[in-house]
């Protein structure tokens, strides 16, 4: 398990707070005051105590050299002490208190006894912490090693105080065997695993390769959606060649302290050519390996420094010895060009996105541990999952195992797995949100809108479910469609088709209620960028043809388009666009008057079921309706 930052801080201030606490009670408790042994202490003026003296009340004095100070007691009175601040030091003085019968004691600070209580005093609380640090840390190590024997507690946090620690790396050190991963646990990416499997054999035999001459790439980037497995990957390789595995994330690099940064890298390769054959993998890279602005002040030298040092020791080391440095990153167009130079990250290993096959074997290497009922169809699943990456469809099969338990069942079901498909995808489901009786109407016209212009077109995935039961992620209900098979290319009819899916739900309300409703926002929203993606990414307006109008920030994350036309170019589209929507609404209403009657019949249909199957509506769509008109 990673120690996150939240968790370690939690943890330093209550540490803070217990060393403060036992501090204080050891001050109040074990040493009292401890000039005066814990008696209660008055001060009086020099001539009270003359005056005591002479009426020979005083029993004994106690006179510290240094700091002019007497502490005396009077006859009587056990637990009481007098203090006077401001003593002479003159010789009548001695003479007095012989005469007055009291017994003087007179301290030299050298020769204090008190001394070391003193110093005990001062350093008690410093080794306190120090002690306390030091258990605290240890038991953190033990409570993380046994929590996941595969990672060790990366110091740095409360290392540090220790002092020793203070300018190590905090890159997880990590023995082989205990990385516990390997290209088994990796299903699907079947090209990744084939171009690392060159670097497992170079750090398995790195003999046979500098006998040929071979240089080996000294680095690897592995990029590719979040979720895809790159970290797992990394490890794989480091658990098949059977080496030391450094990680450290690109955004512990960038710290507070100004040249902290480097000094970990400089530390982390210092400790890797110690370990070598090894593996150094630093995950998202792009944090200290985004492009370096031209100057001026970027205010992130910080970044900038951490980065240069990272090209220095990757030109530094000499690779016979072995070391390996891979990376991920998901956004690879915004890295700076130098990390991929030849000699540094030259190779680039793609982690996509699972196909077909690809989240079949995902869910099945996930659900081997899980306890099931069958029959179980993960192909459906696989087939309902398009754009899920490994990281969700783990997550389904979790979420299905954990909807199993909930309903007190000891095997998960198919329905279960179905069901956590639509949690992953669209929420929770909730039942707590009461729609009012219109409302409910509206959204299952609005619901039966898009599945009756999506079955009714031919380019449109067919129907496979649609529920009008709220869900947390604020949904109100939603047509799910699945292509039968994988699909990479779309033409520009299954695009307009599409269009108009997304225009059915509202053209619905219209057509019924007459009114509109804010339900239909999301749609709205998915129609327009598939519209805007038509003329400025796919080519398929007349008026621009295949004229490149944006680009991809961001090919991995969300695919945002920026527009790299005139402005005078920019309000075209805009037009290109509404005309796009406008038509694809229209010939929405067009198929729901054309079918208006199936539309009543389903929609109330669905209202009473709130759920129901694409089986349910394709039966019911192609049934006769008695209400309507014979053709
Ligand atoms: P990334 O680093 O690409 O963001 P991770 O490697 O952290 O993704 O993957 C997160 C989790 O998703 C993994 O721990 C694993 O459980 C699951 N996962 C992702 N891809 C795969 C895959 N190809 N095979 C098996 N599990 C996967
Ligand atoms: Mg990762
Ligand atoms: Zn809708």
């Amino acid at each position: 398990m990673e120690m996150d930052d939240h968790k370690r801080r939690r943890n330093l201030i209550l540490y803070v707070l217990i060393a403060i606490l036992v501090y204080m009670v050891l001050s109040t408790v074990l040493f009292p005051n401890i000039k005066t042994g814990g008696m209660e202490v008055e001060d009086v003026t020099y001539s009270q105590l003359l005056k005591d003296l002479d009426r020979k009340k005083v029993d004994e004095i106690r006179y510290t050299t240094d700091d002019a100070q007497a502490l005396y007691t009077l006859k009587g009175e056990e637990k009481k002490a007098y203090r006077t601040t401001t003593m002479p030091t003159d010789v009548d003085l001695t003479n007095r208190i012989e005469e007055a019968g009291a017994e003087l004691k007179v301290t030299i600070p050298e020769q204090d006894s008190g001394m070391w209580l003193y110093l005990l005093i001062t350093f008690a609380p410093i080794i306190i912490f120090m002690l306390l640090g030091w258990w605290l840390n240890r038991r953190m190590k033990k409570a993380m090693s046994e929590d996941n024997p595969s990672m060790d507690f990366s110091g740095g946090g409360f290392g540090g105080f220790g002092g020793g620690n203070l300018g190590k790396s905090g890159a997880r050190i990590v023995a082989s065997k205990d990385v516990g991963v390997t290209f088994k646990d990796v299903a699907g990416q079947e090209e990744a695993k084939e171009s690392l499997k060159e670097v497992v054999d170079f750090l398995e035999n790195p003999k046979r390769y500098e006998d040929i001459g071979a240089k080996l790439p000294r680095g690897a980037l592995l990029v590719g959606p979040p979720g895809t497995g790159k970290t797992l990957l990394a490890k794989a390789v480091a658990g098949e060649a059977g080496v030391p595995f450094f990680s450290i994330s690109g955004s512990e690099f960038v710290e507070m302290f100004v040249g902290r940064g480097a000094a970990k890298v400089r530390d982390l390769f210092k400790q890797a050519k110690e370990k070598a054959p090894c593996i150094v993998f630093i995950d998202e890279i792009d944090t200290i390996g985004k492009k370096r602005d031209g100057g001026g002040f970027s205010g992130n030298d910080e970044r900038e420094q951490t980065l240069n040092q990272l090209l220095t020791e990757m030109d530094g080391f000499d690779n016979q010895k072995g070391i390996v440095v891979l990376a991920a990153t998901n956004r690879p167009d915004s890295l700076d060009a130098a990390l991929l130079r030849p000699g540094r990250f030259d190779r680039r290993v793609p982690v996509e996105l699972p196909d077909l096959a690809g989240r079949k074997a995902i869910l099945e290497l996930h659900s081997k541990d899980v306890k099931t009922q069958p029959p179980i169809d993960l192909t459906a699943i696989a087939r309902s999952t398009p754009g899920a990456s490994g990281a969700d469809l783990a997550n389904i099969i979790n979420e299905g195992a954990l909807r199993a338990v909930r309903l007190g069942k000891t095997r998960a079901t198919q329905e279960d797995f179905e069901e956590s498909v639509e949690v992953v995808i669209a929420g929770q489901q909730r039942k707590s949100t009461v729609l009012s009786d219109h409302e409910k109407q509206v959204v299952a016209y609005h619901e039966i809108g898009h599945a009756i212009v999506a079955a009714r077109q031919k380019g449109s995935a067919p129907v496979t479910k649609i529920t009008i039961v709220p869900r947390t992620s604020g949904a109100l209900g939603y047509t799910m469609q699945v292509e039968e098979d994988e699909r990479f290319l779309t033409t520009k009819q299954e695009v307009l088709d599409k269009l108009a899916v997304y225009c059915g739900g509202r053209a619905a309300e219209e057509l019924i209620f007459g009114e509109m409703t804010t339900g239909a926002a999301n749609d709205i929203e998915q129609a327009t960028k598939l519209a805007r993606n038509m003329i400025t990414r796919f080519g398929m307006s007349e008026e621009f043809g295949m004229m490149a109008l944006g680009t991809v920030q961001n090919a991995y994350l969300n695919q945002d388009t920026s527009l790299t036309c005139a402005p005078g170019t920019a309000e075209r589209v805009d037009a290109a666009v509404l005309k796009l929507i406008s038509e694809a609404h229209e010939r929405a209403m067009q198929l729901l008057k054309e079918n208006k009657f199936k539309l009543h019949e389903l929609a109330h249909y669905l209202y009473k079921k709130e759920t129901i199957t694409g089986e349910e509506f394709m039966n019911l769509l192609s049934r006769e309706n008695p209400l309507m008109p014979k053709a």
